[in-house]
C-alpha cells in the first residue's frame, strides 16, 4: 500500500466519523439554521461522494476531516458540514436544476448532483473550472456542467433554476440571481463584506414573485469576487 492509496477501511471509518459529526453539529447549529437534523437524502449523498478524491492525494485521510482545505489558487474546499448543511436549506426534490456559484474543486457540485436532476456551476478560475469539470466527469457525475465566468451574471441560457447556491460571499444578494430563481425557489448565500464574518442567508421566491430572506449562521467563505464594479 502506498502512501497516496491508504487502506479502505481506514477511509471508510473516517466517513462514518464525519457523519456523525455533521449530525452533531446540525444539532449544535439549530438556533441559527432551524434545522436540528439534514434530510437523509443528504446524508446519503454526504455518505456517497468520495470527498477524497477532490483534494490533493496527499491529503486523502484530512480530506475526512470536518474541516475546510486549502485546494490551491488561493481557495478552498468547503466543510462538510457547510456542505451539508447548504445542500438541506436548498429542499432539492430530484427534479431539480441547480444553479451553484463557485465550484472550486467541485465537492459541492457533486453533493448536489446526488439530490437534483441537473446542476449547473460558474468557477472565475479557468485552472479550477477545468480540472473540477475532468474529476466530475472521471467520477460519473454526467449531469453536472461546469463553466468559466463571471457567478454575477449567472447562467442566463438555462434560467430560471428551482435552487441557487453561492459558495463565495458578495457583500450583498446579487439581483440577477434572484431574477434567475424561478417562483417557489430557494437560495443559499453567505452575505459579507470582504474578510469579515459573513451570514448565511436562505433566500425564497413564493409563487408571486415575492422574495424573503432569512439570516441564518455566521460563516467564513472566500469573498466572491466581482469581474466589474457592480
Ligand atoms: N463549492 C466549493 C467551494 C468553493 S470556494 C466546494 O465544493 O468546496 C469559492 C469559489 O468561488 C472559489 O473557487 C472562487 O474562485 C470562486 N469564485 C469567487 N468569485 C466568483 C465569481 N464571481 N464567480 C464564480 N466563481 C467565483
Amino acid at each position: 500500500m502506498s502512501f497516496f492509496t491508504p487502506d479502505k477501511e481506514k477511509l471508510s471509518k473516517a466517513r462514518d466519523r464525519l457523519l456523525e459529526e455533521i449530525a452533531a453539529n446540525a444539532r449544535e447549529t439549530k438556533n441559527w439554521t432551524g434545522r436540528a437534523r439534514f434530510s437523509d437524502a443528504v446524508m446519503a449523498a454526504m455518505a456517497h461522494v468520495p470527498r477524497h478524491e477532490f483534494v490533493d492525494p496527499k491529503d486523502t485521510v484530512a480530506a475526512y476531516v470536518n474541516r475546510p482545505q486549502s485546494i490551491g489558487h488561493g481557495q478552498t474546499i468547503s466543510q462538510p458540514y457547510i456542505v451539508a448543511l447548504m445542500s438541506d436549506l436548498l429542499d432539492l426534490e430530484p427534479t431539480d436544476r441547480v444553479l451553484e456559484i463557485g465550484t472550486g474543486c467541485g465537492y459541492q457540485a457533486a453533493v448536489l448532483a446526488e439530490l437534483a436532476a441537473r446542476v449547473y456551476s460558474i468557477e472565475t478560475v479557468k485552472p479550477l473550472a477545468d480540472q473540477a469539470r475532468r474529476r466530475l466527469k472521471s467520477l460519473g457525475y454526467d449531469n453536472v456542467e461546469v463553466s468559466t465566468g463571471d457567478g454575477f451574471d449567472g447562467w442566463l441560457d438555462q434560467a430560471p433554476f428551482d435552487a441557487v447556491i453561492v459558495t463565495a460571499a458578495p457583500e450583498r444578494i446579487p439581483q440577477t440571481l434572484i431574477q434567475q430563481l424561478r417562483p417557489g425557489g430557494r437560495m443559499a448565500i453567505p452575505i459579507g463584506r470582504v474578510h469579515e464574518t459573513q451570514t448565511l442567508v436562505r433566500v425564497t421566491k413564493d409563487a408571486e414573485g415575492n422574495v424573503s430572506e432569512q439570516a441564518g449562521l455566521p460563516v467564513a467563505f472566500v469573498p466572491m469576487v466581482a469581474k466589474k464594479f457592480r
